[in-house]
């Protein structure tokens, strides 16, 4: 079966998100936990502060 590795986007300075999901088939396991809130407009705050600075 096939098995595919996502990992969680998030990286910044002071840490590392090392979380990650595994996913075979319809079956997703989560390995690893979130160090950040798991909101997923906090991508698009960081993108915009970017563009303002
Ligand atoms: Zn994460």
């Amino acid at each position: 079966m096939k098995q595919a590795v996502r990992r969680c986007s998030v990286r910044r300075k002071a840490f590392m998100c090392t979380a990650s999901v595994t996913q075979e088939g319809d079956i997703f396991q989560a390995k690893g936990t979130h160090t950040h809130a798991a909101d997923p407009s906090v991508r698009k705050k960081v993108e915009l502060k970017r563009n303002v600075s």
